[in-house]
């Protein structure tokens, strides 16, 4: 493209209808050393706005550069834009979204996004930003000079500023890269100490508000009780304490409203680093825990869940267990299979979201019915330790759990207790009951699509995936660690490139496109990508593959 091609087309197109702004695709201008790009031009004021590009270098200093610190420098400079670009945005032109300029505002974690990217190129850093802006035009016909002013005058100015902020003593920047290094660094030493999650002393756990992002005010810091306490010496120079949630069985019991919840949903987010002042900094899990609850009416296909269901009406295939519409319990045995086999080592459970009966075995209701249907987590979990898999499970009163568990969290006026001791009596009053447990777990083989998926026509809303080619809605509140609505935008795009390939294994595909995300690779998903796509990992891909009514898959 040569230079002034954006101005060129212009000139050309202003005053015309709305449609000639196609002409800018592929467009693209050198201004003070950025290089913007339109890459997506909206077909109407109304419409979704355009994607712009912008491509610079620039030369950080050594410290920035290092490992995947790139990651959250390109994190911090998102941040920033997506708080500059609304100020610098034309105000009270034309119709619809003229004259606006956005960008998705990022939660508090830090991931690959593709808004910014950043990559090393010798002693560069080669920047892309994308972003939206909103082509202007009145009465439909085209704004020349606004759109000049938007995408040459007020884009590269947002971009100058936020890049001015990238300089080796910018403070707010060294902190948001050393809170990386340390979660990185964590993360990685958790499986040396033969932990799933570690939880600061000091952290601010609760939210101001369910589904909220920020730290609830005046909360009760965390403090680990002393016996589990843990100190780790990071490379940043300081020493930090906290809870360590040893490998095995992690029983998280309480009376309610003590935190119990909360506990568990601090460590699910912790396979994310968390941005300086929410509060969980320090609250770092093993990146592949997965957090699995019951869901009603969900599509299942050929799940081995043998080893979690012992029978079904008849003598229905529980080895390779498929349905149009699960129940509370089937729905959770099949959500833990496929997170096994999409390589989770730890499985999340709280019991404020799990059917209740695949999480207590009840023999007054196994009197009443006669049949012992399902084996449930108070029996199984304890022998997914054979298996490498840990379980973190949120339940209060589980003796047959207790007795088991490898530590017992009493979660108590907001405080953590550690009752592991407990399990000794529990083991007792088991041995009492003269209570047989059922059968070992056993981790499910790996499944492939049978035959590709049409997806053309599948749109995300919110949470909710909907289309032709379905046979249903999905609904992908569940998939709870997703913290921004990107992320649920890409683990759709990834899992219907999965879906619409026939004969590929789910958790090795999803694997690959994880991996490709991030590094900031898209091409999987889309050739033109907007600023609204972010790292998922390969267990929320495989979890969208899982739920597409239609989508058949067989064991391998
Ligand atoms: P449980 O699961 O034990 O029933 P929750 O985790 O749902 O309890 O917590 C109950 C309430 O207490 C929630 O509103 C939560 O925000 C609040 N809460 C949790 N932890 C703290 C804390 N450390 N300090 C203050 N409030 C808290
Ligand atoms: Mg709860």
């Amino acid at each position: 493209m040569s230079e002034g091609e954006i101005s060129k087309v212009l000139r050309r197109i202003d005053g015309r209808g709305y449609k000639a702004y196609k002409d800018l695709a592929g467009a693209s201008e050198l201004v003070n050393g950025i290089e913007v790009r339109v890459t997506r031009v909206q077909g109407d004021p109304f419409a979704p706005p355009s994607v712009v590009e912008c491509r610079f270098g620039k030369v950080l200093p050594a410290y920035f550069v290092q490992d995947d610190r790139l990651i959250a420098v390109a994190d911090f400079l998102h941040r920033r834009l997506a708080s500059l670009l609304p100020k610098l945005s034309l105000r009270g032109v034309g119709e619809g979204g003229s004259g606006k300029l956005s960008m998705p505002h990022p939660s508090p974690i830090i991931i690959p996004r593709s808004a910014v990217e950043a990559r090393r190129k010798g002693d560069v850093v080669e920047f892309t930003v994308r972003l939206w802006a909103g082509l202007p035009s009145r009465r439909r016909r085209i704004l020349g000079d606004d759109a000049l002013e938007m995408l040459l005058e007020r884009i590269p100015k947002a971009v100058s500023l936020a890049v001015e902020e990238l300089s080796g003593d910018n403070n707010r920047l060294r902190r948001h890269v050393e809170t990386w290094i340390e979660q990185q660094y964590i993360r990685r030493t958790l499986p040396k100490l033969r932990l799933v999650a570690f939880v600061g002393d000091g952290s601010i756990l609760p939210r101001k508000c369910g589904g909220c992002w920020e730290p609830l005010d005046n909360a009760v810091p965390f403090e680990s009780p002393s016996s589990l306490r843990v100190e780790i010496e990071l490379p940043t120079g300081r020493t930090i304490a906290g809870m360590g949630l040893p490998r095995g069985l992690i029983v998280i019991a309480g009376p309610a409203f003590h935190g119990k919840t909360t506990l568990a949903e601090a460590i699910a987010s912790g396979v994310w680093n968390h941005i300086p002042g929410d509060g969980r900094e320090l609250v770092v899990t093993d990146e592949s825990a997965f957090y699995v609850s019951s869901e009603n009416g969900r599509w299942v296909s050929c799940v081995d869940v043998s080893s979690l269901i012992l029978s079904l009406p008849g003598g229905r295939s529980t080895s390779c267990f498929s349905t149009v519409d699960a129940s509370g319990a089937t729905s959770l045995a099949a959500s833990i299979q496929e997170a096994v086999e999409a390589g989770a080592q730890v499985i999340i459970v709280d019991e404020d979201e799990a059917a209740s009966n695949m999480i207590h075995r009840d023999h007054w209701a196994e009197a009443v019915t006669g049949k012992r249907t399902l084996n449930p987590l108070s029996d199984v979990a304890p022998s997914m330790k054979n298996e490498g898999l840990s379980v973190v499970i949120v339940a209060s009163g589980a003796v047959p759990l207790l007795a088991e568990a490898d530590s017992i969290i009493v979660m108590d006026e907001y405080r953590a207790r550690d009752a592991t001791n407990y399990r000794f009596e529990a083991k007792k009053a088991l041995k009492a009951m003269g209570y047989e447990r059922g059968p070992p777990y056993k981790r499910p083989r790996v499944r492939r699509v049978v035959k590709p998926l049409y997806v053309e026509k599948v749109k995300v809303k919110g949470r909710m995936i909907e289309g032709k080619a379905l046979r249903d809605r999905v609904d992908l509140r569940p998939l709870k660690q997703l913290e921004e609505e990107p992320q649920v935008h890409t683990a759709v795009r990834a899992a219907l490139a999965i879906a619409s390939k026939g004969g590929v294994a789910i958790a090795g595909e999803a694997q690959r496109l994880s991996e490709m995300l991030w590094k900031w690779d898209y091409r999987a998903i889309t050739k033109t990508p907007g600023p609204d796509l972010a790292y998922v990992r390969p267990m929320d891909i495989a979890f969208v593959v899982n739920r597409l009514p239609g989508l058949e898959a067989s064991i391998i």
